[in-house]
């Protein structure tokens, strides 16, 4: 019996040569090791009637691995708007386009959301062909909860910006996941390690490449690694493990954990550390930090 997914992507035409249905294919394409490109990635790339790349001279390389010459067309963030529409009547005429990014698949923090949505809505068959993403190989290998993950692909680039977006995802119950770039490592470690505390993570670099490497420990250690072996070069995943859920009754821990982020922090920067950490209430956590405030006669530094 054939199997289910053959007659929907492929037939053979008069000529013998592969044809594809008409629709949009969301090919995925390697993240570092070419062989990692699959059998039907191939096909659906070396027989589509367009690939739409994000850059044209690397699809040309990923092509050219394969001896396909398939005509190809730009479609990214910056001319998305303008040629979507004439895509989506190629689409409605018939044609087989087939989405790629310059890695892994197609809108994980790249292009193709609206594409898919627009196709979806002009009720043209969207097509997946999946295959690897950064995201789902770091989780792989990290060694880290996998049974719940958060994936929210780059934080901002400035550091304030980036702690609220941490303090926000601080109190989810799941692994994060984000992707980074190898000159802000250092300072993003930093930032978590602020304001998540010390939660196992994973470094993970150059996956599928020659130079890969997963480096794990508590952000706290990743930190003082990195002090010490300066910017490493290449691409990384972040994978950070959930918080350690605490009882609120044990007020000894809380107290000591609020203790040590107000001595270098105001009370309202103290208590989102806290409450990143603990996955405890805020009004909970706040209450007590006021508390301790009053024990030692101090004042509130920051408020909220
Ligand atoms: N769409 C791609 C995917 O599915 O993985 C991700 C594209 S995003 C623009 C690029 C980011 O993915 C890099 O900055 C890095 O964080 C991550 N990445 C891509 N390839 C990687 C690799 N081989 N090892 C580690 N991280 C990688």
């Amino acid at each position: 019996m054939a199997r289910p997914s053959t007659p929907k992507t492929a037939s053979t035409d008069m000529a013998g040569k592969r044809a594809l249905a008409p629709g949009l294919y969301v090919v995925a394409t390697p993240i570092g090791n070419l062989d990692d490109l699959s059998p039907r990635a191939r096909q659906v790339l070396g027989s589509a009637d367009r690939v739409l790349a994000e850059d044209t001279r690397v699809a040309r390389r990923l092509l050219q691995s394969f001896g396909a010459t398939t005509y190809l067309d730009i479609y990214n963030d910056h001319n998305g708007a303008k040629v979507r529409p004439g895509l989506i009547a190629a689409l409605q005429g018939g044609a087989a386009l087939a989405l790629t990014s310059d890695a892994g698949t197609p809108l994980m923090s790249d292009p193709g959301y609206k594409l898919v949505d627009a196709a979806r809505q002009a009720g043209v068959a969207v097509h997946a062909v999946p295959g690897p993403s950064a995201v789902v190989t770091a989780l792989s290998v990290a060694g880290l909860p996998s049974d719940r993950f958060l994936f929210a692909g780059f934080l901002p680039p400035k550091s304030a910006a980036r702690r609220t977006v941490l303090q926000e995802l601080g109190a989810v119950q799941a692994t994060l996941v984000f992707y980074e770039t190898a000159n802000r490592l250092q300072a993003v470690l930093a930032d978590m390690s602020l304001v998540l505390g010390p939660r196992q993570a994973a470094v993970a670099r150059e996956l599928t490449k020659m130079f890969e490497e997963v480096r794990r420990g508590t952000l706290p250690e990743l930190v003082s690694h990195y002090q010490e072996a300066g910017q490493p070069k290449g691409e990384i995943v972040l994978v950070i493990g959930p918080p350690d859920r605490r009882d609120l009754a044990d007020d000894v821990d809380l107290d000591a954990l609020l203790r040590d982020q107000l001595s270098r922090l105001r009370t309202r920067d103290a208590v989102d550390a806290v409450v990143a950490e603990t996955g405890l209430p805020r009004r909970d956590v706040y209450r007590r930090a006021l508390a301790l405030g009053s024990d030692k006669g101090g004042s509130d530094k920051g408020g909220t």
